[in-house]
């Protein structure tokens, strides 16, 4: 049976390291099911590194969330929302809410006033991803926030587009981010908690960190920085060689024979393919960096590898929804015989169990 296995002792390790590197508060991003690690294990493997801060996007992640949560720990909902029964709900479920434009901060306030509660809510900024968020330019619409009644603003942040790479975008992401701030404390208030680094301007924008930094992909190891980061790149998928056979020179592969064996081919039949998350491109960042690397981006989609008894096999052709072939000519692989992918923990389909180690 297929499942995704996770080095609990790893994913401790990468936690402390972030903290540690940090300096400054972490807020735990446990969106996707914790990163494709399960939502409560992830929020576990945080608090057991001190985490007391936890952001979301879905509100179905509140109750099962706040389950293995202390009382007087955060969470944040950052998906800012204009629709009257989601902001009701954050109210209700005692969230921090994020607002990102005037029908947001409307509908949280309405909600709030209906409620006879103050909405806690953090102010998004949008320096330049283009999703949630008031435009720099837009500082009365984030004043209104500030000043209105029902809406109590604890912090104010914004979302890099680019920080794996990208530097001088970032920076001037972060300094449209200030200078919102500068003007909200001109107007007489309190910003409240600054944040903007996600996990790679935690390791390549050190300037970014400002009073919180918000990190998911951290924790699993799997982050695009510019220098090696330490982490523990953890999870692996495990799927088993269901049947083994022999392809002679010239056989088809797949639908409309898009690919052909050119030699005689020992082919295993692995267990998992992109139901499973393999074979779906990740991880590719667009920066000038990646460009250099498209080609090598390119060969290494070519390269897809299964692991089986300790060896690195390729993959033939493309893997299959729940089917993966692969070349193990020459290699002594049997049914039964475990076999390790790599896909994004992200991408590994809610139907595999995770399974901590
Ligand atoms: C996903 C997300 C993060 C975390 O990003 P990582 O790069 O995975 O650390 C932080 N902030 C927001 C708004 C996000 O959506």
């Amino acid at each position: 049976m297929n499942r995704y296995v996770i080095d609990r002792a790893a994913l401790d390790g990468n936690v402390r390291q972030v903290v540690a590197l940090a300096g400054v508060p972490v807020m735990a991003v446990v969106k996707a099911n914790g990163y494709g690690f399960g939502l409560t294990e992830m929020a576990l493997a945080c608090k057991r590194g001190g985490i007391t801060r936890f952001a979301i996007t879905e509100l179905d992640d509140v109750a099962p969330l706040r389950a293995v949560l202390d009382e007087g720990d955060d969470v944040l909902v950052m998906r800012s929302t204009a629709l009257a029964d989601e902001a009701a709900a954050i109210v209700r479920s005692g969230c921090i809410a994020t607002v990102g434009s005037r029908a947001a901060a409307r509908a949280l306030d309405e909600a709030a006033a209906a409620a006879g509660a103050v909405a806690r809510c953090h102010v998004k900024v949008d320096t330049g991803f283009g999703r949630y968020g008031f435009l720099p330019d837009d500082v009365e619409g984030v004043l209104a926030c500030y000043a209105c009644e029902n809406l109590r603003v604890e912090g104010v942040y914004t979302h890099f587009s680019a920080a794996y790479g990208d530097g001088a975008l970032t920076r001037s992401q972060l300094a449209a981010l200030e200078g919102v701030c500068a003007a909200v404390e001109a107007a007489g208030f309190s910003a409240g908690v600054r944040h903007a680094a996600n996990s790679p301007a935690l390791f390549n924008v050190p300037e970014a960190k400002l009073d919180l930094v918000r990190i998911g992909s951290a924790f699993t190891g799997r982050v695009i920085t510019l220098a090696p980061t330490g982490l523990t790149r953890v999870g692996y998928l495990e799927a088993q060689v269901i049947d083994v056979k022999t392809l002679p020179a010239g056989s088809p592969l797949g639908y409309g024979g898009a690919a052909q064996v050119k030699r005689e081919t020992q082919v295993a039949f692995v267990s998992a393919g992109t139901q499973e998350g393999f074979g779906l491109a990740v991880e590719k960042p667009p920066t000038l960096r990646g460009a250099l690397s498209t080609a090598k981006g390119a060969a290494q989609k070519r390269r897809l590898e299964v692991v089986i008894g300790g060896r690195a096999y390729p993959v033939l052709g493309e893997a299959d929804l729940s089917l993966t072939l692969v070349d193990v000519t020459g290699g002594d692989v049997q049914a039964g015989a475990l076999a390790r992918l790599d896909p994004s923990p992200l991408m590994v389909g809610r139907n595999v169990p995770r399974v901590y180690v």
